[in-house]
């Protein structure tokens, strides 16, 4: 039965009009409208629907305050930063994660070291990161993979007993939780992105909270060139208003014109969320039988954000490579994603810390099967239906 040469088989004809996008934005009449008040208001630059987003915002993930920036990648850059390391500081990072988490810590002057991930949660590896802590060590950068919560209690727990800063990229985790608290609210600094992929977006953007109310100001301040007053405060203030520079800052922080496309899906986050359980559950059903490893249930007391749904080929049971699945799926108009590749097989990373790095076992299995299925929460039941049919064939 199996398709040997799939080119030339009928049933490998792609049947969908128009090809499935991966991790397609949903956009509404909401978001328009906002869009468009904020071009006729004339304030573009960051203003007062920046303000109300970091409300929101706050308020949505139980935080004091939060920080808008203009991408994840910034936020994790500002988060070192405001940690003053001193050059050449290690910072405890996995391999499986989006590269942005590691160009951070190259960029702030420190070198990463990463842990090996666990390969049935593909989050990091706890006791890898105790066995890598050295006396350099200052600070540990995990990553909520998928949306799945990591083991915060133990990486707080770790990073205290060692005084390492714990810094959360919840950039697939906005909706996360362990034991009601949101994802990114355990750690020094908590890392969002508003990727149009990711399931908030303001085609780019983040958010970056801290548990330190001081750090808050120091990263409004350092979001903004090192200011000390931005336009908008400056604009509404009685008579001109200056501003002193008090230290080098960065250009991150986040535009209206950004905000206003973001604003109104934080009251659709739950709905969305659900719709993805729904479409999560479903590929839980009709993939169960093929030759995957499918995700791990999540643990119990947490909520998964249900981000990606990360698929690993089984080779033990099938021959198809998981190259071969990426190329037949986009034949039949399914697009996929690969998330990761992981980090330290990267030609830059290999050459510059192959050698300390070594073999990450975990990761690096992971890495060579894995594939992530569309799972907007825009997608129909049809879709869902193509998605399921497309890989059975696939795998069959
Ligand atoms: C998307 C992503 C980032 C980077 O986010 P940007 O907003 O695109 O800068 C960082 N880390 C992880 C794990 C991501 O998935």
């Amino acid at each position: 039965m199996s398709a040997r040469h799939p080119d030339d088989d009928a049933r490998w004809r792609p049947w969908r009009d128009r090809p499935l996008v991966f991790g397609a934005p949903t956009i509404g009449a909401a978001e328009r409208d906002e869009v468009i008040a904020c071009l006729e208001s004339g304030w573009l630059g960051p203003g007062p629907r920046v303000a109300e987003l970091e409300r929101r915002f706050a308020a949505y993930l139980g935080a004091p305050a939060a920080v808008a920036v203009n991408s994840c990648s910034a936020a994790l850059q500002l988060a070192l930063a405001a940690l003053d390391l001193p050059p050449g500081s290690e910072v405890i990072t996995t391999s499986m994660t989006f590269c942005a988490t590691a160009h951070a810590i190259v960029h702030a002057g420190c070198e990463p070291l990463f842990a090996d991930c666990d390969p049935r949660t593909l989050n990091i590896d706890v006791a890898d990161v105790r066995r890598k802590i050295t006396p350099r060590t200052r600070a540990i950068l995990a990553v909520h993979f998928a949306g799945r919560p990591c083991d915060v209690a133990a990486l707080d727990a770790l990073a205290r007993e060692h005084e390492l800063a714990f810094i959360e990229d919840a950039a697939h985790a906005l909706e996360a939780t362990v034991g009601g608290q949101h994802c990114g609210t355990f750690g020094a600094f908590g890392c969002f992105s508003f990727y149009p992929t990711k399931s908030v977006t303001t085609a780019d953007g983040g958010l970056l909270l801290a548990r330190d109310p001081h750090v808050t100001e120091r990263l409004r301040r350092l979001a903004l060139h090192g200011m000390t007053a931005d336009a908008w405060s400056r604009h509404d203030a009685d008579g001109f208003a200056h501003y002193e520079v008090v230290e080098p800052g960065f250009k991150s922080a986040l535009t209206d014109f950004a905000a206003a496309l973001g604003l109104h899906q934080i009251d659709a986050i739950d709905e969305r969320w659900q719709r993805r359980r729904t479409l999560w559950r479903r590929y839980e059903e009709e993939l169960a039988g093929l030759p995957l490893h499918l995700p791990a249930p999540p643990d119990r007391n947490t909520r998964h954000a249900l981000h990606l749904f990360t698929c690993l080929v089984d080779d033990t049971r099938t021959s198809v490579t998981r190259d071969e699945v990426l190329a037949r799926l986009h034949r039949l108009r399914i697009g996929t994603g690969v998330h990761y590749r992981a980090v330290h097989l990267h030609p830059w990373y290999q050459r510059t810390y192959g050698r300390r790095t070594g073999s990450l076992p975990g990761a690096e299995w992971v890495s060579a099967r894995t594939f992530s299925l569309p799972l907007s929460a825009g997608m129909t039941d049809d879709d869902a239906a193509d998605v399921v049919r497309a890989l059975r064939l696939v795998l069959s």
